[in-house]
């Protein structure tokens, strides 16, 4: 658009009884959000007048926020059950339940995501362009395309002879730290953000433990140069200690789960400032849903082993003063309810602001889009949140449950969710 065009485009006005400056750490009472061309223009003072021909949304008595960012999540295809991933279903109806899961996930106020993979290599990265071109209602996200794996490991499909798994589902297969840099590469090609390494076994993948290292300090070494020459980071799957120490000293930028942290890979964690994204809530929905569903002892098993072994960890990192970014395995469990994690990120040692920094700006750090997410400073997205009241007046964060279900979401300066109606006194 040109400068004119710009000057020209329609803007939109949004009344804030309390706006959330995550930077600041500060509750700004009464200003309004000029928003033109998708962007955040100015930030004013309530009584400010509104310019000419700006449509107003007024949320007084509302408190505004930048939208929430999920550092972990897999929107591709159906709920990862027990049971052998997603081989009964075709890529075409993958891509479908991605597109619904994309939406689910907007409408919670979730306005970014990155999508840590998905078994079927690449369908991420359609869905990512489809949003990204309009085509599909969904929140800005970021795809690692393929997981980089050992055969049997924890990306791996496991609990069929190879010979009957699909080659896409078996793209990041790896056993040198040469195929290492060739997937990469081939991964980077095909336009994925990160690299997704599984450095230690998984709780839902079956033959492989957690507490197992994987991929060794060569292979990680690998991945991490490969990806960095081609100006990505790495991701690194990892419960177990060892695991956890040898992705962080191969230089990985996240940490993804950590639940078996002991306090020297805690430490490690806070010396190379590697993010941790602990998905400390889904655990409690494993537990329930795999014994409504009878899910294998060993999969309840693994998941008894991780969950509060994974809360006690979290609860030192966040006192180290390790880099806590939010990431909930959404897609192990529903789509939509991510933020029932924050209540329990400040149960498990943070302050409620301390949690809304994780899922904003710190989460936007991680993944490298620092300058336009994350936060509603000017020249950012207009991707925010209403809710009622004031979230953070409870000191234990319950307060934060009302995140769950947003009044108001906005992306881009588009609203995609106005429950205001609803809460009107009936007979109106
Ligand atoms: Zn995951």
């Amino acid at each position: 658009m040109t400068v004119a065009g710009l000057a020209h485009s329609p803007i939109v006005a949004v009344r804030a009884g309390r706006l959330v400056d995550v930077v600041a750490g500060a509750l700004l009472p009464d200003v309004v959000l000029l928003i033109r061309a998708e962007r955040v223009e100015a930030i004013v003072p309530g009584d400010s007048p509104i310019p000419d021909g700006a449509e107003l949304i007024d949320l007084t008595g509302h408190t505004v926020m930048p939208g929430l960012i999920d550092g972990h999540s897999h929107l591709i295809g159906d709920l990862e059950y027990a049971d052998v991933p997603a081989i009964g279903m075709t890529a075409e109806r993958e891509i479908l339940v991605g597109v619904r899961n994309a939406t689910v996930t907007l409408r919670a106020g979730v306005t970014s995501v990155r999508d840590v993979g998905t078994f079927r290599a690449f369908l991420d990265l359609e869905l990512r362009d489809a949003i990204e071109d309009g085509l599909v209602v969904g929140p800005r996200m970021q795809g690692a395309g393929a997981y980089v794996t050992v055969p049997g490991g924890a990306g791996e499909v496991t609990g069929l002879p190879g010979s009957e798994v699909p080659p896409e589902m078996r793209f990041g297969l790896v056993q040198t730290p040469a195929d290492v840099r060739r997937v990469v590469d081939a991964i980077c090609d095909r336009g994925a953000d990160l690299i997704k390494v599984l450095a230690t076994g998984a709780v839902l993948t079956r033959g492989t433990e957690p507490g197992q290292v994987e991929l060794d300090r060569p292979m990680l070494e690998a991945a991490v140069e490969a990806a960095t020459a081609r100006g990505r980071y790495v991701a690194a799957h990892a419960h177990g200690a060892e695991g956890i120490k040898l992705a962080v000293r191969a230089g990985v930028r996240s940490i993804e789960h950590g639940s078996l942290m002991d306090d020297e890979a805690i430490a490690l964690m806070a010396e190379h400032g590697t993010y941790l994204v602990a998905d400390i809530y889904n655990g409690d929905w494993i537990a329930a849903e795999g014994l409504r569903g009878s899910w294998p002892a060993e999969t309840m098993r693994k998941n008894d082993e991780t969950t509060e072994a994974q809360r006690l960890g979290f609860r030192k990192a966040v006192a180290a003063g390790v880099r806590i970014a939010f990431g909930t395995d959404s897609g192990v469990y529903p789509h939509g309810t991510n933020a029932i994690q924050l209540p329990l990120m400040v149960h498990h040692g943070m302050t409620p602001l301390g949690a809304v920094r994780a899922a904003t700006v710190v989460a936007a750090e991680m993944m490298g889009w620092a300058d336009r997410v994350g936060t509603l400073s000017v020249g950012h997205y207009a991707d925010l949140l209403a809710v009622p009241g004031d979230p953070f007046e409870a000191a234990d964060g319950t307060g934060l449950a009302a995140l769950q279900a947003p009044t108001l979401v906005m992306k881009g300066g588009s609203v995609v969710r106005d429950d205001r109606r609803l809460s009107e006194p009936p007979g109106r």
